[in-house]
């Protein structure tokens, strides 16, 4: 049987799944098709919004108007879903050097960041940890645990009845003037949502993508150290009862696979005193995910160069949890011609260079 839909959407990832909560929303008809695969960055990520990032400790991109959305958005999500997931959750960050400390007091004194710092902590105010060089509280933070939102989403998606269990064959998709036609489904508009693996679609595989596969621990460690969000060179956070999760690796040649290595695991273990000191822990469990980064380190969000009911909501690196409830907002706008795209974000930047397609 022939279905119609306003919009399918391809990869139910963090930045789908939002995307399809807002199309549902405004009552459109929707498909999501998505193949559940383990190696997805959104089943393994951290899930902290972090307002103030990078060894610089400046503002990530905007994250003044992305950060106040994410957290509304999340907030009332789970409250309709009637489960926790979202925590206002400050980051400690512990000083790894002196010049550190002082570009703290630096940042402090600026009118634009003083707000989202909190005083400065002299060392030895957190016996537990490792604040030798002190440390101050990042405020406006948050997190989303991250396994427990998509398993929430999924569900909800399964209810609606809009989702499909498979692999998206690229070869059974028609582009005809009006319509897109994938086996059964018909729609206006195709949206395609697949992380890192856009680099294997035929449409958008152009653009300049930079996967990066990232590791993480958890770890038991059976004296509490802080419930808040601990930072230093890597991050800890407290998750349930006496684990932990402790990452990240950067790895931008073997992103193809998911199977965790050893030496990611040798470099956080290596690097986890720097943040607890002498405290003693033991890994429970490793997991690892690749990230859908850009050579601009901006999403690749817009249509396709010649075919006008193809579109690409992706890119969303290291900060899908963040960046994409924002950005599903604004991007369902643009779908229905209701806003310019975010020209930063805009794929039609990369034509020219990138862009030697011929179908
Ligand atoms: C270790 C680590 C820590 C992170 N920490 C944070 C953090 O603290 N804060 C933050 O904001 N972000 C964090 N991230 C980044 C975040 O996870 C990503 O930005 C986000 O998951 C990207 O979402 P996505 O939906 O675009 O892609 P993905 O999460 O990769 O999801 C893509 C989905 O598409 C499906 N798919 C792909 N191809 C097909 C196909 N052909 N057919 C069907 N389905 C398909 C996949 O199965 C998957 O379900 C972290 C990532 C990692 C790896």
């Amino acid at each position: 049987m022939e279905n119609f839909f306003d919009y399918i959407i391809v990869g139910q990832g963090i930045a789908g799944s939002n995307l399809a909560m807002h199309l549902l929303e405004r009552g459109k008809k929707i498909a999501v098709i998505d193949d559940d695969w383990n190696g997805a960055a959104c089943k393994v990520a951290a899930g902290v919004l972090n307002p103030i990032t990078g060894k610089r400790l400046v503002k990530s991109w905007r994250s003044g108007i992305a950060m106040p959305y994410a957290k509304k958005y999340y907030a009332s999500l789970q409250k309709n879903f009637g489960e926790k997931f979202f925590f206002d959750r400050q980051i400690l960050q512990l000083c790894k050097s002196l010049e550190e400390a002082e570009l703290w007091h630096k940042r402090k004194g600026d009118d634009e960041y003083s707000s989202f710092l909190s005083e400065y902590n002299p060392p030895k105010t957190f016996p537990k940890l490792n604040d030798n060089f002190g440390s101050f509280f990042i405020n406006f933070a948050a997190w989303v645990e991250a396994p427990h939102a998509m398993d929430l989403i999924r569900n909800h998606l399964a209810s609606c009845g809009v989702l499909s269990l498979e692999r998206f064959d690229y070869s059974r998709l028609e582009i005809k003037a009006d319509l897109v036609k994938y086996k059964n489904f018909n729609a206006k508009k195709i949206v395609f949502c697949e992380g890192w693996r856009a680099v294997d679609n035929p449409y958008f595989n152009w653009l300049p993508y930079r996967p990066a596969r990232g590791e993480i621990l958890t770890v038991k460690i059976e004296e509490m150290v802080s419930e808040h969000i601990i930072h230093r060179e890597k991050w800890l956070m407290k998750y349930k009862g006496n684990l932990y999760r402790n990452g990240s690796t950067w790895d931008r040649e073997n992103f193809r696979n998911n199977i965790a290595t050893p030496e990611a695991r040798a470099e956080l273990e290596k690097a986890l005193p720097a943040i607890i000191g002498k405290n003693k822990f033991e890994i429970a469990e490793q997991e690892s995910g690749v990230r859908p980064c850009t050579a601009t380190t901006r999403p690749h969000l817009g249509r396709h160069p010649k075919f006008q009911n193809l579109y690409s909501f992706n890119g969303f690196g290291s900060k899908g949890y963040a960046l994409s409830p924002y950005f599903a907002k604004h991007f369902a706008e643009f779908l229905e011609g209701e806003t310019q795209l975010d020209k930063e974000a805009d794929l039609t930047r990369h034509i020219r260079k990138f862009y030697r397609q011929d179908f």
